[in-house]
């Protein structure tokens, strides 16, 4: 132990009344909103935090700081002082419980250890005390099971087993029917348990089990699943967690005591009401762990009236206070109501939009902050299918198997597998599944996150899989408990004994809590139905949660200074773009325009071996060309529409090498060699790539293959020409794709003009089309000061240039070695779904500042799938992009987060700091 004038070192130990629930950073969410309601004069026991600082102290040098025993010692003896007792006291002991929270909750991820200061001398201190012998050895027991699980790293199944075996031997079938002299007989047990995996005795030192739970609850920081579940939350790793030491309280006294969590809304719904389960005679873990069925918090009115009473007091303070729905820990010892713990409240998709204009119409919050506290995560999850159960649908028949507590919603259809194990497994090789598990707990989290749907037949709807489930968006039905789920056998019956076999395709409905054997068909839920335009909100049909999404985001696009554009490239894309808010079209492919029918035109194109070959299929290729434009540009009439000119590698439109040199060689075995065949092969073969990612592709093609990009100049002036003249305002914009250097966008410009004047000429209509390029190449981005000479417009085609930035093809990459990155932390997310913004968003930053250095003016956006990405459109805000153009489907989610970070910058530009996760 090291010894230092602690007034020397870092302060790390704070008592809770020196903090505030705005010290998350420093006291973590538990040890801040603990510290928020001593403020506010609630029911907590007294206790103290030592600092997430001191946790990375710890983590850094793998042992505690200088100075931190001594600190926690002296508010030890603070609180000792407090209780009048003594920790560990053979005669009436002080327990504490030592219990870890970070800055953003992880739930179930880490450590918490309880009744730490017994031992064999105070559990007869305890017993005498409270004159209850039962619930001190059952207090004993879990202490020494908590700690040998968590501190000693005993395989807690080894406990379990023990506990089973006393309770079949005494022929009970609930831990409450254990009495004191069996659970003494368990303590036993169990210390055997412990000296045969460590060699020595549980520790009897009441001091030593502290140091030794603190230190647990640092090291739990790093354990595989909180490290997991951090990369799937995007919690950065370095923060690490606080701990709490709490003066212990107790829900397992008897009758008279238990243990609850509330919270101030439905947290699947939103609806106001009272909301939770209580678990009489009980410690905390029982509920959260979903072990033993609790019964609705409603029920507490009849148990325990004063507490209730007390308790929905305090709700409605917490509620009002923290001006939204706060999720609550609680205990009852003997009739006296204790808060363990508050925050807000984790809450389901359409919660969140609900309850965000709930507490705008009570004035609670303004629009801006309603806007603010829902995600575009959130607004995705909304516009998941939901099944088609409805008369006279293919599922109207769909066979029931069971119903179970919605926990988060969504629908799920997948082979029914039984551990988590074969989950990771089967979706690996590609398949769907639902997870069936009876209860879940944090080693099923890999599984989790593989399967579709996750199903328990036990535990409410704040157990471990429910809780989970919801903060990953994950579908749940949980407590299905008249399903009987067998994972020995991997099967499971339903009530009238239909049995699902694992492999077996079930459907499973977060948001009605039916499970279903088969797959039920699935339909557009109602909130894409609003973006669709087939539902008004103001209509009589649309529900508050339209309602909710259509304020939400009327204000987004009040306040969001980026505009959103779609990718899109056939008409119905570019109408449902318009549907669903978007501002025009940021990116036109033209490649699928030159498939199917039109390749044999590609093929003369490329086989043509002069100007007049090469003009005949060109002035085939070219009225195609126009009707396509002209069915674009009318369709986003009177909206800017960016027309991309051709960027595959030209071997993607002949024939496939293989199949070509059969077709070939059988001929020739039959002495028909077929001329075009043989000056094809010839093509295929000089144009054949070892890299055609890198190869001769978008503007290099422009280049090499005379009249292609004209082509497409001329087959757009001509449309927009047409349009124009039927009264119409197209809005075209000519985009050349994977520029490097700024000589190729010249050469190519300067023949684009000489095309359009030349059109312009023709028509006599004159119109003006912007002329700009993609940014795709690292090269492109450090020249963009001379690139932005030759364009008007640049758009970061993000999905090449994260390709060309990390030096590797996505296409080759992502199956061979992603997840193995991913596992290794080397990616938090893959850069090409969130924007790499430290590599690739430098490259924008300086591409952006280099353009607009050269011209002012210049309109810049982004292509990339990143356009869609909710924390890639904070990154493209604060880099000062005027729009992202993104899939018609994401649009609702750009718009949405364009405007959410508009308001956080609003918000810190006004000093109030403010955190956009
Ligand atoms: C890009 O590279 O980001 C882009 C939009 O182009 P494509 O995906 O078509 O290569
Ligand atoms: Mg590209």
């Amino acid at each position: 132990m090291t010894t230092t004038d602690p007034a020397q070192t870092t302060k790390y130990v704070f008592d809770f009344s020196e903090g505030d629930k705005d010290q998350k950073d420093l006291l973590g969410g538990k040890g801040a909103n603990l510290a928020e309601m001593v403020r506010l004069g609630l029911p907590v026991p007294p206790g103290f935090t030592i600092s997430t600082g001191a946790c990375r102290a710890y983590l850094e040098a793998g042992t505690v700081p200088a100075g931190l025993d001594d600190q926690v010692a002296a508010h030890l003896a603070t609180l000792e002082e407090t209780r009048g007792k003594k920790l560990g006291d053979p005669d009436d002991p002080l327990l504490v419980s030592v219990r870890s929270g970070a800055k953003f909750s992880m739930p179930g991820m880490m450590e918490t250890v309880l009744n730490i200061g017994l031992n064999d001398a105070s559990v007869h201190g305890l017993a005498a005390q409270s004159d209850n012998p039962r619930f001190a050895w059952d207090s004993y027991r879990r202490l020494i099971q908590m700690f040998g699980k968590t501190v000693q790293h005993i395989d807690g199944e080894r406990f379990e087993h023990a506990l089973e075996e006393l309770k079949e031997r005494k022929g009970v079938h609930g831990d409450l029917d254990l009495d004191a002299a069996d659970l003494e007989e368990l303590v036993g047990a169990f210390r055997e348990i412990v000296r045969e995996h460590t060699g020595s005795d549980f520790p009897q030192d009441p001091r030593e089990q502290l140091a030794a739970a603190i230190d647990a609850v640092f090291s739990s920081w790093n354990s595989d699943r909180a490290v997991l579940y951090r990369r799937q939350e995007r919690i950065p790793n370095e923060l690490g967690t606080a701990v709490n030491v709490v003066a212990m309280v107790f829900g397992n006294t008897g009758p008279d005591s238990g243990t609850g969590v509330c919270f101030t809304r439905d947290p699947a719904t939103g609806a106001q009401g009272v909301y939770g389960d209580y678990l009489q005679n009980a410690q905390g873990e029982d509920v959260v762990a979903g072990i033993r069925n609790t019964v609705p918090l409603a029920q507490l009115e009849e148990i325990d009236k004063v507490s209730y009473d007390e308790l929905l007091r305090i709700m409605a303070l917490l509620e009002g206070h923290y001006r939204d729905l706060c999720d609550i820990e609680f205990t009852i010892e003997r009739g006296t109501l204790w808060m363990l713990q508050t925050r807000v409240g984790k809450r389901t998709a359409a919660a969140a939009f609900r309850i965000a204009t709930q507490l705008v119409d009570e004035g609670l919050i303004d629009a801006d902050e309603a806007v603010r506290r829902v995600s575009g995560a959130q607004l995705v999850q909304l516009m998941f299918p939901r099944f088609d159960t409805s008369p006279g649908s293919a599922g109207e028949k769909a066979q029931v198997l069971g119903r179970g507590m919605s926990a988060s919603p969504g629908a799920a259809v997948g082979k029914a597998v039984f551990d988590s194990y074969t989950a990771v497994k089967w979706s690996r090789s590609g398949e769907k599944v639902i997870l069936v598990r009876r209860e879940t707990n944090p080693d099923d989290l890999n599984g989790m996150i593989a399967a579709e749907g996750i199903l328990t037949s036990r535990g409410g709807k704040t157990s471990h899989a429910a809780v989970v489930a919801r903060g990953m968006g994950k579908t749940c039905v949980c407590g299905a408990e008249e399903l009987n789920v067998d994972t020995k056998r991997r099967r499971l019956t339903a009530p009238d004994g239909t049995v699902i076999d694992e492999g077996d395709v079930i459907s499973v409905d977060g948001s009605s809590g039916l499970v279903y054997a088969g797959e039920v068909p699935v339909m557009a839920p109602p909130v894409v139905e609003y973006f669709e335009g087939a539902l008004d909100a103001d209509a009589a049909e649309a529900d508050d949660l339209v309602r909710a999404v259509d304020r939400v985001m009327a204000r987004a696009d009040e306040v969001r200074r980026l505009r959103v554009r779609a990718n899109a490239d056939t008409v119905a894309d570019a109408e449902r773009a318009r549907r669903f808010g978007g501002e025009g079209i940021g990116l036109c492919r033209t490649e699928h325009m030159f498939l199917g029918e039109r390749r044999q035109h590609v093929e003369r194109l490329i086989l043509a071996e002069d100007d007049e070959a090469r003009a005949q299929a060109l002035d085939a290729l070219l009225p195609l060309q126009r009707w396509d434009f002209l069915q674009i540009l009318t369709a986003m009439d009177g909206l800017p529409t960016t027309i991309r000119l051709l960027d595959p590698p030209l071997h993607e439109f002949l024939p496939n090498i293989t199949e070509l040199s059969v077709r070939v060689a059988l001929a020739e075995s039959r002495g028909e060699a077929n001329e075009n065949d043989l000056r094809l092969m010839q093509a295929v073969h000089s144009l054949h790539e070892q890299n055609p990612m890198l190869g001769l592709r978008g503007v290099r093609l422009g280049l090499v293959v005379p009249g292609l990009f004209d082509l497409q100049v001329r087959a757009i002036a001509e449309a927009t020409a047409q349009l124009i003249k039927m009264g119409r305002d197209p809005q075209p914009e000519i985009m050349i794709p994977l520029v490097g250097s700024v000589q190729e966008l010249e050469i190519i410009r300067a023949d684009s003009l000489k095309v359009l004047a030349e059109v312009a000429e023709q028509t006599g209509v004159d119109f003006p089309a912007l002329i700009g390029t993609m940014i795709e190449l690292p090269r492109a981005a450090m020249t963009a000061g001379q690139i932005a000479e030759a364009a008007e417009f640049f758009s970061f085609g993000t999905n090449d240039l994260t390709q060309t930035t990390w030096g590797f093809s996505r296409d080759d990459v992502e199956a061979a070695f992603f997840s193995t990155y991913l596992e290794m932390g080397i990616f938090g997310v893959s850069p090409f779904e969130t924007l790499d913004v430290e590599g690739v968003g430098e490259l924008v930053k300086i591409g952006t500042e280099r353009g607009r250095a050269t011209r002012p003016d210049l309109k810049v956006g982004v292509c990339g799938e990143h356009g869609g990405d909710p924390d890639s459109v904070h990154f493209f805000h604060k880099v000062g992009l005027d729009y992202v153009s993104c899939s018609p489907f994401r649009i609702p989610v750009a718009r949405l987060e364009a405007g959410r970070v508009a308001l956080v910058d609003q918000l810190a530009e006004g000093g109030a700091g403010a955190d956009s996760r």
